[in-house]
């Protein structure tokens, strides 16, 4: 869009939203204790529309770091470059907080079908997999639909490479099988492991994602390959040919590694010690940049902070963004967190995570008391403008987690209207997927609610 073109456009929205105050068919629709807050979130939302500013600084992260797998470099040095942007963007008590994390390297790795004639596969290896001997792994394969199929092999497992075949129908439901496939594969007697990538079938992309290795049974190497190249062996095997694949991996842990959370606050004016957390994770995996899981994530989460700084809108408790680190293959960053601040647990209002991608926001998933779920429900109303309005039944987030359960958090996490999944965790997650003007309204809608949880008069809890 033209930026003037742009401007005029902001300008009539914030007027609407403002205008709206004065009409008595739109404040019938919301509890009036919002009222006052029409008038701020009309210019958080302003702000963010006016630029496409998100949008680029995830840009510049993605074209400058690359991706950002736990004990890397790129992770480090981006980690460092976040470090001095938030306090250029005049933050508070911004501060590194370390974390020792795992350090997975992949590595060289290949996979190809060497009888009945040689075709390469198009794999990724897994997170925290073994390798394989520099000879690799040579075996036949035996694919297999479920875990009920696998078991009924039986013996027939022994000394193959098991290709569990699970269509994509939703994460929670095939994640299992990257997950815990390898283990349930090697308990009979599997020398390997393949996954058809956990999401649906999009340009022949294998999708990586970490295994957890089941204690006191054999570790096997473990690799995801495209859905077609899963299709491909199926067919072979349906028509009773014997597929022999050859699995080289040079895949290995090195020494864990120093990384860091990264904090930084917009201290509240009247009770600072109450705190509402919003975040993302800033590692990603060693493929495409990481711009969707969850680089946009951290980027929105800031922005609420920023553009609360920009306007000069210092609400009555404490915001803090929080950049995990190892979301990805270990967690560690969220662990260490609930370890560091476990005194000051009990005075977080809210903690907030965005890693669902950053397409078009629809609102919040939110999980709390029936009292702070209708307080959000009115919260919502003020993001109408931006049709960022629907609360779902459940905000939840991998680093959040462990502080959640601690002490039975309020948890809220960004809805979006995108094919997550389809990019999830290959070399096709990069910028381009992402709509500026959609960072902007996600960048708006976590800052109107965590400035209004943030500011009103009750706690969410
Ligand atoms: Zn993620």
């Amino acid at each position: 869009m033209h930026s003037r073109t742009r401007a005029i456009l902001v300008v009539l929205i914030v007027t609407i939203m403002s205008a709206s105050v004065l009409l008595p068919a739109q404040a019938s629709r919301s509890s009036s204790w919002v009222e006052p807050y029409r008038e701020p979130a009309a210019r958080l939302v302003g702000e963010a529309m006016a630029t496409p500013f998100a949008w680029e600084r995830l840009a510049y992260i993605g074209d400058t770091f690359g991706n950002r797998l736990s004990g890397s470099q790129s992770l480090e040095d981006a980690i460092q470059w976040a470090v001095a942007e938030i306090n250029k963007d005049g933050l508070e008590n911004v501060n590194t907080e370390t974390v020792t994390v795992p350090h997975w390297v992949r590595g060289q790795e290949s996979a190809e079908i060497v009888t009945p004639r040689r075709q390469r596969l198009v794999m990724l290896a897994l997170g925290n997999s073994i390798g394989t001997p520099p000879a690799g792994v040579e075996a036949d394969v035996l694919v297999v639909r479920s875990y009920e199929e696998l078991d009924a092999a039986g013996s027939r497992v022994k000394g193959r490479i098991v290709l569990f075949n699970v269509p994509f129908t939703n994460y929670g439901e095939t994640v299992q099988f990257r997950s815990g496939g390898p283990s349930r594969a090697a308990a009979l007697g599997a020398v390997a492991a393949l996954v058809r990538s956990i999401g649906p079938a999009g340009l022949r992309l294998p999708h990586t994602g970490s295994l957890r290795y089941a204690d006191g049974l054999p570790q096997i190497p473990a690799a995801a390959v495209a859905a077609e190249d899963a299709d491909k062996l199926q067919r072979m095997q349906d028509r009773g040919t014997t597929v022999r694949v050859l699995l080289k991996m040079e895949a290995k842990f090195l020494p864990d590694a120093d990384s860091f959370n990264v904090v930084g606050e917009l201290r509240g004016r009247e009770r600072p010690d109450e705190v509402v957390v919003v975040s993302g994770h800033f590692d990603s995996w060693d493929v495409g940049t990481g711009s969707t899981d969850d680089g946009g994530g951290c980027v929105v989460s800031w922005e609420a902070l920023r553009l609360m700084k920009k306007l000069n809108l210092r609400p009555r408790r404490t915001v803090r963004v929080v950049l995990w680190t190892n979301e990805e293959n270990g967690l560690r960053g969220g662990l260490a967190y609930r370890e560091r601040h476990k005194e000051e647990l009990s005075k977080h209002v809210l903690m907030f995570e965005s890693d669902s991608g950053v397409f078009k926001p629809t609102g919040f998933g939110f999980t709390g008391s029936d009292a702070a779920r209708a307080k959000v429900r009115d919260i919502a109303t003020l993001l109408k403008g931006i049709q960022a309005d629907r609360i779902s039944a459940a905000g939840e987030g991998a680093d959040i987690g462990p502080s959640v359960q601690a002490a039975n958090l309020p948890a809220m996490s960004l809805d979006v209207d995108g094919n997550y999944f389809l990019i999830h965790h290959t070399e096709a997650d990069t910028i381009d997927k992402i709509d500026p003007m959609d960072m902007s309204r996600a960048s708006a809608a976590i800052a109107v609610m965590a400035y209004v949880i943030a500011d009103m008069a009750d706690t969410l809890r």
